[in-house]
């Protein structure tokens, strides 16, 4: 089988072009390393639908940010994903901060964004009651959102594969030869085979440009990563929107927001590392992270943290996002180098590289029987988001819905197997909890992990021994209680 397209990498560029491409009458396959979508930056990063006025007026990062903010509302309106419109606040400490601002807000004026306003301390405080009494003006943005970065790009991967793409996961790409114009990629065992490749491959992207045959690729990607803290959702009250502090150049600043789910995010720092896929947090990153948070909200109770993780970024050696046909290996084309906001413009950084495909020649006619949502049915709607009425009428039609595994979330039984039933059915601990926020509240997973794993061995019948975290070698159960 010859596919017209393969992208690889399964993040939200990768897969939001899947779903564009799965709208049009095209084969379309996408080739990921890890054992599912969203393993990348995707899933570990502030989760901001910027407004899009940080990016410089002219550039692909700026067109595609105001584009994208307004399709990714659309696309989780469609996909049945929360999205708060919630704005987002860059917050100055006096005079010497207010060039930044003006200059933030002429650069959002260019960049077509809509209802920026610079507001003084009186107007900031009524709308963030928590912020400094240091802090004396702000940039208010309202179209700047927050929704689950990975769970938007989850839900339009499922609705990919209901249109027909096909996820091969676990599949790194070590290998690309081109016979009789047709791309043979291979993970060393396996080939798949294409017409036209897009590289999607985050922090790799550069590397795997070589693989796909660049030879003398300009851009190299310098990741730089960024530590964060949840807090319990018993103090995400304490922020209306996002709040920044004014930018420096080593990035938009530490932020404090609320998270879709009702927690307190905060975070994060930038600093430079050598190994793209090292996600460990520091002792020394997280104090400096709780510092910058108590410069915006001088009372964010860190003892409230329920958990930290770190995201890291794909930092080209230019401005913009590369994203290009290849000039040396025709067919090929490049989304690399996308680093913020890398997530808000996604929806529009897929219309911009299906432009580019076809381009490059490949033809494009709409599918007559697509269907917008995530499966035939519709979307999913999990029991925690129905209302009283309905959740005991979806008890009384499956009694598996009146058993709640994970207490902190509210996520039952029959969600659990709801998800193993999805277009990408969930086989892991963390594509559970990726999906439904099971082991995501107070206790981290410490009561419902060990049912998670069980109902995922029985369903499947793979026997619990081979249920693992997050694939790879993260098996939970290594021997039985007497084995050798
Ligand atoms: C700390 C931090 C904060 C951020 N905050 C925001 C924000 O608030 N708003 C915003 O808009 N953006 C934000 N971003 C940027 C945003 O997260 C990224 O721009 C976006 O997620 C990039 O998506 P991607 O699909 O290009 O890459 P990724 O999500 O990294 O996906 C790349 C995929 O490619 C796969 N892959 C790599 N090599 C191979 C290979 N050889 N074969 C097969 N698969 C391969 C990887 O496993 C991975 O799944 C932030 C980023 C970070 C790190």
């Amino acid at each position: 089988m010859i596919y017209d397209v393969l992208i690889i990498g399964a993040g939200c560029t990768g897969v939001m072009t899947a779903r564009l491409l799965s709208s049009k009458n095209v084969r379309t396959a996408v080739a990921e390393a890890r054992c599912d979508v969203a393993m990348g930056a995707t899933c570990a990063n502030s989760a901001i639908v910027h407004a899009g006025y940080d990016a410089k007026p002219g550039t692909l990062k700026a067109k595609l940010n105001v584009r994208g903010n307004v399709l990714m509302k659309e696309l989780c309106a469609q996909l049945g994903v929360e999205v708060k419109n919630v704005g987002s606040h860059v917050v100055g400490f006096g005079g010497e901060d207010l060039p930044k601002l003006k200059e933030l807000y002429e650069r959002g004026v260019s960049n077509g964004v809509p209802g920026l306003e610079i507001i003084g301390q009186d107007a900031l405080r009524r709308m963030e009651p928590h912020v400094s009494p240091e802090a004396t003006h702000s940039l208010w943005a309202p179209s700047a959102a927050i929704t689950c970065p990975y769970g938007i790009t989850i839900a339009a991967a499922d609705n990919a594969v209901t249109n027909g793409v096909d996820f091969y996961f676990n599949f790194p790409v070590v290998s690309c030869a081109k016979e009789e114009g047709v791309f043979a990629v291979s993970d060393g065992e396996k080939t798949i085979r294409a017409r036209y490749v897009v590289n999607c491959a985050g922090v790799h992207s550069a590397e795997l440009a070589a693989v796909l045959g660049e030879r003398d690729f300009p851009i190299t990607i310098t990741p730089r990563r960024g530590e964060y803290f949840i807090l319990d959702k018993a103090v995400g009250h304490l922020a209306n929107s996002t709040l920044f502090v004014c930018p420096s150049d080593r990035g938009k600043g530490i932020l404090v927001s609320p998270t879709v789910d009702g927690n307190l995010i905060v975070g994060p720092n930038a600093y430079p590392i050598e190994d793209g896929d090292d996600r460990a947090t520091t002792a020394e990153g997280l104090a400096e992270i709780t510092a910058g948070a108590r410069r915006i909200m001088p009372e964010v109770p860190m003892n409230m943290a329920i958990t930290s993780f770190a995201g890291v970024r794909a930092t080209p050696n230019i401005y913009d996002f590369y994203l290009k046909r290849s000039e040396q290996v025709p067919g090929l084309i490049h989304a690399v180098g996308v680093e913020s906001p890398g997530f808000a413009s996604s929806p529009a950084t897929a219309e911009y590289l299906v432009g580019l495909l076809e381009e490059a020649g490949l033809e494009l006619t709409d599918k007559a029987d697509y269907i917008p949502t995530r499966r035939p049915d519709g979307n999913h709607i999990q029991f925690n988001r129905l209302s009283e009425e309905e959740k005991a009428a979806r008890c009384r039609e499956n009694p598996a819905y009146g058993k709640i595994v994970c207490r902190c979330e509210t996520v039952t039984e029959g969600d659990l197997l709801d998800m193993l039933d999805a277009p990408i059915p969930a086989v892991t601990i963390d594509m559970m909890k990726k999906r439904l926020r099971a082991g995501m509240g107070r206790c981290q997973g410490g009561f419902c992990s060990p049912r998670v794993a069980a109902l995922i061995a029985e369903r499947t019948g793979m026997g619990l021994e081979n249920v693992t975290k997050n694939g790879g070698g993260s098996w939970l159960v290594t021997k039985r209680i007497g084995e050798e």
